[in-house]
């Protein structure tokens, strides 16, 4: 049963106003939402509010049990999921199986650090006092949410919200919010209390958004989406003074050296471009490939691109499905149209095909280092590769963008590699790798790629405030 109302205080709340959310293969209507008023807006945040101090103390054991309890169900209908994320986000099914098993993890992640948030018990170096330190739940989040992994950036918010013992209202982007309103379901099986999850999908997003931050009741905010509209909300932030997580968009460089194994860099390149068709923050997106290896790659490159194959997201084989809407495949379009037009060479696909899916093919380019693709996040199956001399070239090319989330490193030398990930200006660098993000670790970027970190041992902290007790003994 596919879920389309707003789930509030733990239960489905229905709309006469409803949204259409489309299959981007074929343009389909999946099912209609309930929108979101201001009505089902303020009952949300009621539900938040109140459920608040009864939740914040729960034992965490038992906050902890319900997560472990939702990432089993999660698991045991994985399939399921999987094909309800390919149907409304257009990837292929592998790819959304592998978000559900990955977006389980972080219940299964949360669920043990909710009963591992350590205190401090310390004598002040002064000898008049004792330092303690603890921490408790932040309070009412709002967390937003966008297209590119419905399920993942759901439960990387989620998870580490129950576990701290705050209450949430989830805004999923308006594209892909049935993948929510399911994981709401399972929540809701696994016993999470009442009005600890609430799921709105006000339309535009906007003016909900901003009523919410005005309310003295929402506490903290975890957003995850474009640097344009994290940007936006910041400022709405700093008005009250609102503690923030901002996971923003990427411009990723994939630097192959000349000591690299090529055959092993293609294969990476492939997994770092290719994922989630390449609508992914951490998708490889400038491809910096030493003088002396650089044809090698490319030719190699460009023959594993071609052999992938393109799809509607449930067709048995499908490597690469459609692009989330038509208008999100016409920006990648656009994008290697204007790449071309100043000068970049096209080596496999740049043409869109005809047909009415979103779809957009494997594409492989040579640019010059000053071509305007190079500073925009492409977000489609477009690999752009830029020839460098030296391995300083790379590092300085790699780092001449405003974005820093994440940098690929390829290099037969561990030393050499070392060296470059450690000039890299990203919050994150893969070595060798073509994926690196793992619930266990901390995901964040540096410059606009945005401030805090989800996941690893920083992820629920981002929902806890740190308290300092001092007292005579
Ligand atoms: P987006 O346009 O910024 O939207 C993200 C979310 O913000 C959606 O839920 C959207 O709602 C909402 N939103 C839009 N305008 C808003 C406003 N004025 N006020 C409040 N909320 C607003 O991003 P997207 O196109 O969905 O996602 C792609 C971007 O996300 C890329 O830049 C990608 O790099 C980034 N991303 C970053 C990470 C990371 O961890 N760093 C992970 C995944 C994606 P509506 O859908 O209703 O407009």
């Amino acid at each position: 049963m596919i879920r389309s109302d707003l789930y509030i205080n733990g239960e489905w709340v229905p709309t006469a106003k409803r949204h259409p959310v489309y299959d981007p293969s074929d343009n389909s209507v999946i099912t209609e939402i309930a929108v979101a008023g201001d009505k089902e807006v303020d009952a949300a945040l009621e539900a938040a509010a109140a459920a608040f101090p009864t939740f914040a103390k729960m034992p965490a054991r038992a906050r902890g049990e319900i997560l472990r309890k939702a990432f089993e169900i999660m698991i045991a209908e994985a399939d399921d999921l999987a094909r309800l994320v390919s149907r409304e986000n257009g990837k292929v099914f592998s790819d959304a199986k592998g978000e559900i098993l990955y977006a389980a993890e972080f219940f299964r992640w949360f669920s043990e650090e909710a009963v591992r948030v350590n205190g401090e018990f310390r004598h002040a170096p002064s000898g008049d006092k004792r330092i303690l330190v603890t921490h408790q739940p932040v309070g009412v989040s709002l967390l937003i949410t966008p297209w590119n992994f419905p399920a993942a950036m759901a439960t990387r918010k989620i998870g580490p919200a129950v576990a701290a013992g705050c209450t949430v209202i989830v805004k999923p982007a308006m594209e892909t919010p049935l993948t929510t309103l399911a994981i709401a379901d399972i929540l809701h099986r696994a016993g999470l209390p009442a009005g600890v999850v609430n799921v709105i999908t006000p339309t535009p997003a906007g003016p909900a958004v901003t009523r919410l931050l005005e309310d003295p009741r929402v506490k903290n905010l975890s957003f995850t989406g474009s640097t344009q509209v994290g940007k936006l909300l910041l400022k709405q932030a700093a008005d009250r003074v609102i503690r923030t997580s901002m996971e923003l968009g990427g411009n990723a460089p994939f630097i192959v050296l000349d000591d690299a194994n090529i055959d092993d860099a293609v294969a990476g390149a492939m997994l770092a471009k290719l994922r989630n068709g390449g609508a992914a923050c951490t998708a490889a997106n400038r491809f910096y490939v030493s003088k002396k290896v650089a044809k090698e790659f490319v030719d190699k490159l460009t023959e594993a691109m071609s052999k992938i194959k393109m799809a509607s997201g449930l067709t048995e084989g499908a490597q690469l499905g459609a692009s989330v809407s038509i208008k999100e495949r016409d920006k990648i379009a656009d994008l290697v149209d204007s790449s071309v037009k100043q000068g970049g060479k096209v080596t496999l696909g740049g043409a869109k095909p005809t047909g009415d899916g979103a779809f957009y093919p494997p594409t492989v380019m040579t640019v010059a280092a000053d071509n305007d693709i190079l500073k925009e996040e492409i977000f489609g199956p477009v690999a752009v590769v830029v020839t460098v001399d030296s391995d300083e070239e790379a590092i300085r090319l790699a780092n001449d963008t405003d974005y820093g989330l994440i940098s690929y490193v390829y290099s037969g030398a561990l030393d050499r590699a070392i060296r470059v990930s450690e000039a890299m200006e990203s919050g994150m660098v893969a070595i060798n790798r073509g994926v690196i993000s793992d619930p266990a670790a901390p995901f964040g970027g540096y410059k606009e790629s945005g401030l805090g970190r989800e996941g690893g041992f920083d992820g629920i902290h981002e929902f806890l405030e740190k308290k300092y007790i001092g007292v005579t003994i």
